[in-house]
């Protein structure tokens, strides 16, 4: 019997704006995609709140005993700033400015994406496909939609026909927009007259003489559009329905839109029975924006190298921050919110740790098996989190208080207390126990300073050799250096 027959969950689902029975297509497997990131820069914050948010919802259902199989892309063609753009891609924009190969920067960029989820503790998705490697499903996507009508050639370029799909379709079903209303909306603008309508988006691009990203199709030397190597990679590893599909609200329109829309243009299948979108990461109260300046990267929270914070937060609590708000919320990242998480966190953790010294009594004056079902009617209930740690926060109490012996527990009880605490505390929220390092801070900050005065003298003797055995040994047990003009600071992780 595995745990997610006797645990029935439900999911919002944005398509039906319901909370609905998840069923899966096949009993006991679930097919789950997420839109990945676009590697071009440093991976932006709030996709990380979203990318972070999905990695629980896979733990969960990877704990509840399904066999997931969870797909996360990569987009390393480079896609185009919006429509009207005609000539570089965002990819190939970087390059020329930096004046390296756009594969350079795929490469540098998907390794930064990979170490701030390898510090973040995600796990890794079960498939990890690029844009460049499916070049050619996704032109044979494009033929078929060509081929059932819905998507003409102009060019060497080929657009999907809104209008059309539109009679016998029906356009913004997920992001309930009427095309009546985009056409109002809409103004018409210089440079598009390839379109037919302003509403048809690109499934291939003819690529300009000085654009470098560039393979042969059927139609020019070009490159395929941003929306389709979703639906080309998801239902290639999924199939042509499958169960979950999520990514951040702001993908919602167009980019799902018209996944749904080249999903059923080719297959005549809608591809996904569940949607589900993780909702904006603001920064003290507001949008967060490169223009404005209101704006903070992964590593900048993690090192504390930054003027918005007062300190470097350790990727655990950033995961507990990130869990104490549901999925569907808009989360503020603040200075008071991190600090009061971080205290909750290790509030949480010492309980943790004392659960190994708990003494063994006859009865239980706990009822631990209703508080443990508590914790998974919470994550069944489409994966409430901040309930769920309300739970645990519950069971930091009665853990004290057994501990002080006003209540007690029985040795099976205390078995089951352990074994829950443990599945969601280390594998649905991803939590690392980093109580004991960080709880002896003072002692800690001394022993460190000791270490980074010896590295500090290695380096004057030119002992490069032993600065960085002290810096990589300290790395390994999740302390980091970091060299800045006013000497080196430590962070833990
Ligand atoms: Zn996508």
């Amino acid at each position: 019997m595995q745990l997610y027959q006797s645990n029935p969950i439900k999911i919002y689902n944005s398509l039906t704006g319901k909370k609905e029975a998840f069923k899966p297509i096949n009993e006991g497997y679930i097919g789950m995609y997420v839109c990945g990131p676009t590697v071009y820069s440093n991976v932006h914050l709030g996709n990380v709140r979203t990318f972070m948010s999905f990695d629980m919802v896979f733990r969960y259902l990877k704990h509840l005993g399904y066999k997931v199989r969870y797909v996360r892309n990569i987009t390393d063609a480079g896609h185009l700033e919006n429509d009207a753009d005609v000539g570089e891609d965002k990819i190939t924009k970087k390059a020329r400015l930096e004046q390296i190969e756009p594969m350079e920067v795929v490469q540098r960029y998907t390794v930064d994406f990979h170490n701030i989820l390898n510090t973040l503790n995600f796990l890794p998705p079960s498939i990890e496909p690029t844009a460049t490697g499916h070049i050619i499903e996704q032109i044979e996507l494009i033929s078929k939609i060509i081929e059932n009508g819905f998507a003409y050639e102009i060019n060497g370029s080929v657009y999907f026909d809104v209008h059309k799909f539109n009679e016998t379709h029906e356009y913004g079903k997920l992001s309930k927009r009427k095309l009546e209303d985009l056409i109002h909306n809409t103004r018409t603008l210089d440079g598009q007259s390839d379109k037919k309508n302003p509403q048809d988006f690109a499934l291939w691009k003819k690529a300009e003489p000085q654009h470098i990203m560039r393979w042969p199709s059927p139609w020019s030397d070009g490159f395929p559009g941003w929306h389709l190597e979703c639906t080309a990679m998801s239902t290639k590893y999924l199939g042509e329905q499958f169960d979950i599909h999520g990514g951040g609200m702001d993908l919602k329109f167009p980019h799902h839109e018209c996944e749904i829309a080249q999903n059923e243009a080719a297959k005549g299948k809608s591809p996904v029975n569940y949607w589900m979108h993780a909702n904006m990461l603001e920064l003290n109260g507001k949008r967060m924006s490169k223009t404005t300046g209101n704006t903070i990267n992964p590593d900048e929270l993690l090192s504390g190298n930054n003027t918005i914070f007062s300190k470097a937060y350790s990727p655990s609590v950033i995961r507990f921050f990130n869990a104490q708000s549901s999925y569907r919320s808009i989360l503020d990242l603040t200075d008071d919110g991190l600090l009061a998480s971080e205290k909750g966190f290790y509030r949480l953790m010492d309980a943790v740790n004392l659960l190994e010294d708990l003494k063994e009594s006859t009865i239980s004056s706990i009822d631990v098996s209703a508080w443990r079902q508590k914790c998974y009617d919470a994550m069944n209930d489409d994966f409430n989190s901040p309930i769920l740690i309300a739970h645990l926060f519950e069971a930091a109490k009665y853990i004290n208080q057994i501990k002080e012996g006003s209540e007690t527990i029985s040795s099976e009880d205390l078995k089951l207390l352990k074994e829950t605490i443990n599945a969601f505390v280390y594998d649905v929220l991803g939590l690392k126990n980093t109580a004991k390092i960080d709880s002896g801070t003072d002692k800690l900050s001394g022993a460190v300073d000791v270490l980074i005065k010896l590295r500090q003298e290695a380096r004057i003797n030119k002992n490069f050799a032993l600065s960085d055995k002290i810096r990589d040994e300290l790395a390994a047990v999740g302390i980091q250096l970091k060299d800045g003009k006013d000497g080196t600071t430590f962070s833990v992780n």
